[in-house]
């Protein structure tokens, strides 16, 4: 029986993270792994997390009940209103939230639905090309076939957006579209304002799905709003959709996987009762799946989300990480063009969130890792939250030497 079982081929991240934790090397860099570290290099809790954590210490002694199917409602109202910005009241007919297993578990739960529920032949799963490593594993082993947009162009490293919206022109009326909603993952390049509305018209006029997948809500801009217009735009515009979205990265609760899936309906006369059939449906799958979500992740974001104290001082925490973040760009830059590197290195600074889309080619960032000890991902994506005062010219030192080799 067990030579019927093949290797499941190892997962490239964490992978990496093995052999960095193996590495020996004092000087040795991890650029992998999509998590905030300060400036020494340590993970950090975000100070208002660590005081919605004393806040709930009593509490928590008191009670580790099991939320409901659905999750913690004080947690996904205000996940919501985050990302909608608007009232409870406003959207309560065509707005349905539900907590997940963070950012993975919400994708996974709405592909797992749309699987289920959508007519044969199931509508194709369109993500960007490329996308989060994650993307596709996720929505083929819900039974979804995935195809890609064109996204990002390695020539001018922009978007390519008339690429992206013929794209979504040619794909089959109906089709699912993974948008992500800000501080794109790998490539650090997001559409503008207009260029969403555009999306979104293309998004209407084609009868597509929208699927957002919001992981870095507060790291593009800074701005909380700003980096949800694109979620925003396409609820003001009656687009039916799921919004994936995670709080792993704003408020550093990376472990505690926490998270909601939403699901909003077209408007009109029929909403409210899609939206309660939706609902029943996901509560029968999350039932099945995992029985209830967790409760610890979503009692801090709560209590985070709902106070206002809290809520102000977590804007300060999130510029703290993305002003630090940007510094290190800043420094990677001017090192490299202080060395005179060859190429163009401005990408590096006009690209946002947490990754920078290098353009480093697979046997440079192999080089830099047997030679240098520098670790990224093989696409050259590279979490800039992984430098630092005292490593940044280091990798930009080992940069110039591998580059061209
Ligand atoms: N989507 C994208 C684009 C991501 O980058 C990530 C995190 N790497 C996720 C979803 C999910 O993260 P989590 O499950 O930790 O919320």
């Amino acid at each position: 029986r067990e030579s019927l079982v093949p290797f499941a081929p190892a997962d490239l991240h964490y992978g990496l993270r093995s052999e960095f934790m193996a590495d020996k090397c004092l000087e040795k860099v991890n650029l992998v792994i999509g998590a905030y570290r300060d400036d020494r290099g340590q993970p950090w809790v975000l100070p208002t997390v660590a005081q919605a954590i004393q806040l709930y210490h009593d509490d928590a002694l008191q009670n580790q009940e099991y939320l409901p199917i659905a999750g913690e409602q004080s947690f996904c109202k205000a996940a919501a209103h985050l990302l909608l910005g608007c009232e409870d009241s406003d959207m309560q007919n065509r707005k349905f939230s539900f907590q997940t297993i963070s950012g993975t578990g919400a994708v996974h739960l709405g592909a797992v639905f749309l699987s289920k529920f959508l007519a044969v032949p199931k509508p194709l799963v369109y993500l960007s090309d490329p996308t989060w490593d994650n993307h596709v594993p996720v929505f083929t082993h819900a039974g979804l076939s995935v195809k890609h947009y064109q996204y990002y162009s390695t020539e001018t490293r922009l978007l390519n957006f008339e690429g992206m919206i013929q794209d979504l022109q040619d794909a089959p009326r109906g089709s699912i579209i993974v948008l992500q909603a800000s501080a794109h993952n790998p490539t650090g390049v997001d559409p503008s304002q207009s260029q969403w509305e555009q999306i979104a018209e293309t998004m209407k006029s084609s009868g597509h799905f929208a699927f957002f997948d919001c992981a870095y809500q507060g790291f593009a801009t800074g701005d909380l709003m700003q980096d949800s217009f694109a979620v925003r735009h396409f609820f003001q515009q009656g687009i039916e959709m799921f919004i994936a979205q995670s709080f792993s990265k704003n408020l550093g609760l990376y472990g505690q996987r926490t998270g909601c899936l939403h699901y909003v309906a077209n408007p009109g006369s029929e909403a409210s009762s899609t939206v309660q059939r939706v609902a029943s449906q996901l509560s029968s799958l999350q039932r099945s799946e995992i029985s209830t979500p967790p409760l610890y992740g979503a009692k801090i974001a709560s209590l985070v989300l709902n106070d206002k104290t809290l809520s102000k001082d977590w804007l300060g925490d999130l510029a703290t990480m993305s002003e630090r973040i940007a510094k290190m760009r800043a420094e990677l830059q001017g090192r490299l063009e202080e060395l005179g590197t060859p190429g163009n290195w401005r990408h590096i600074t006009t690209q946002i969130g947490m990754f920078a889309y290098t353009g480093l080619n697979e046997s440079e960032v192999e080089l830099l890792r047997t030679k240098w000890h520098v670790y990224m991902l093989p696409s050259g994506r590279m979490s800039v939250a992984g430098l630092n005062s005292r490593n940044v010219s280091y990798v930009a030192d080992a940069i110039h030497d591998v580059v061209g080799k």
